[in-house]
């Protein structure tokens, strides 16, 4: 058999990842990113159990755990910046702190991944797919701007919103949790510790400022809201409804509104994906696109592990492409399936009552009886992360070249 070609699209964390494990396993790889350059943009991800794993594979644990953003822990605070409850960093792969043991800045992450695929396979910048078919031995693929190509299997990695998952599975749902996200950078100012330090603003609204590695301050504004399409205002239009919404608030907010006009900001509205199967044919759905469960922690280890498993599979069966598409669902599902049902749905209360519930929640948990009923696994807030075993494949470790 002539070395088989494979089409991933989109270059952030599942892509990259999955073209260096598949580059390994003697394919031949190339990935397409919407964007004309690798996205910077976001802030702290975890990477837990068996995504840390992965890492560990690919050689790439001491580089992430260079740049760990060096955040200790979380804290909640009230209108005068005093914490009423704190929750130390985790301790090992497993833990299920709200900050994992191994915290990156997901840009820095992306970039890592890329360096580590980006001589092993071919990287198209500034294109998408528009159309593809699937004749059963092969999958034409036209572009938006490049010739059409034709591979042995295409892999779409775009995230929640991908595009190019309508033209395969018009049967996903992205399910709305009505929460709006707006991620930005912000100057350090010597009271920020190294703490993710959370306010509570009242209805519906959360305040947050985490340290990062790069001497700055990241700021996120995250609202609970039954408004719809607000990531789609141009940067001005999301700027004045941060400003309005948030303009009464404490704390730092003031600090945080102030730095809004120059700071780099990417607004996301939270939504989960479901779909009844991950592959059709010669295409499957890999990371958010295929899972999301929202903003809780596991999104990055999920889309680490099934860039693993999807190449393990495909290194397996290279000439059988749909088998080894079910065989990645099969052993990956139980595990994305659980983290989807696994969504705090209470953290951003609307009436002061549930505020004050919360904070006296927080208060309790965080304190000497919490720790008590943790040890005895009476409070298990664990993350699905480590449902499954992550099998072990021959195909040899990628290597940067
Ligand atoms: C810019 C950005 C910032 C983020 N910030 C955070 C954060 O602060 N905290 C957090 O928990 N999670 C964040 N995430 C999400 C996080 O990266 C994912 O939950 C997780 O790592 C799984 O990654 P993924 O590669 O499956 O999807 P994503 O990280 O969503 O990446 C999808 C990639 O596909 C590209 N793409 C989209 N459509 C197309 C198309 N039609 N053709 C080609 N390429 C396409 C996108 O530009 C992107 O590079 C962010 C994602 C992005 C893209």
């Amino acid at each position: 058999m002539s070395t088989p070609s494979i089409l991933i699209s989109g270059a952030s964390i599942a892509g990259p990842a999955a073209a260096s494990w598949l580059a390994a396993a003697g394919w031949d790889v190339t990935v397409v990113e919407r964007f004309d350059h690798l996205r910077d943009e976001g802030q702290n991800v975890d990477i837990r159990g068996i995504g840390r794993e992965v890492i560990r594979r690919m050689g790439l644990e001491d580089a992430v755990r260079a740049h760990h953003t060096r955040e200790t822990g979380q804290a909640f605070v009230d209108e005068d910046g005093r914490a009423y409850a704190s929750f130390p960093a985790g301790t090992d792969d497993t833990d299920s702190s709200p900050t994992a043991e191994l915290e990156i800045l997901r840009g820095q992450l992306a970039r890592l991944l890329y360096d580590h695929s980006a001589n092993s396979a071919e990287y198209l910048f500034g294109d998408q797919i528009v159309d593809l078919h699937d004749d059963g031995q092969g999958v034409d693929v036209r572009f938006a701007h490049g010739p059409g190509r034709r591979f042995d299997a295409v892999v779409i990695a775009e995230g929640t919103r991908s595009r190019t998952r309508d033209l395969v599975f018009p049967d996903a749902r992205v399910d709305e949790l009505g929460l709006l996200a707006a991620y930005f950078t912000i100057p350090r100012t010597a009271a920020d510790d190294r703490q993710w330090r959370i306010f509570f603003g009242g209805r519906g609204r959360l305040v947050h400022l985490r340290p990062d590695n790069v001497g700055t301050t990241r700021a996120m504004l995250s609202m609970y809201t039954d408004a719809r399409g607000l990531d789609r205002l141009d940067r001005d239009g999301i700027v004045t409804v941060l400003r309005a919404t948030y303009g009464d608030l404490g704390w730092e907010t003031p600090r945080i509104l102030a730095a809004l006009d120059d700071a780099p900001l990417y607004v996301d509205q939270i939504a989960q994906v479901r779909l009844p199967t991950w592959h059709r044919g010669r295409v499957a759905v890999l990371g958010d696109a295929a899972w999301c469960a929202g903003p809780f922690g596991t999104g990055t280890t999920s889309a680490l592990a099934g860039a693993y498993v999807l190449a393990g599979e495909l290194g397996a069966t290279p000439d059988d492409v749909p088998a080894a598409f079910a065989r990645y669902e099969s052993i990956l599902r139980p595990q994305t399936d659980r983290a989807l049902d696994f969504v705090p749905r209470n953290g951003h209360p609307r009436v002061e009552w549930h505020r004050r519930l919360l904070r006296a929640g927080l208060r309790v948990a965080a304190g000497p009886i919490g720790g008590a009923l943790a040890r005895i696994g009476v409070f298990d807030p664990s993350l699905p992360v480590d449902t499954v075993e992550l099998p072990r494949y021959p195909m040899p470790a990628p290597v940067a070249v």
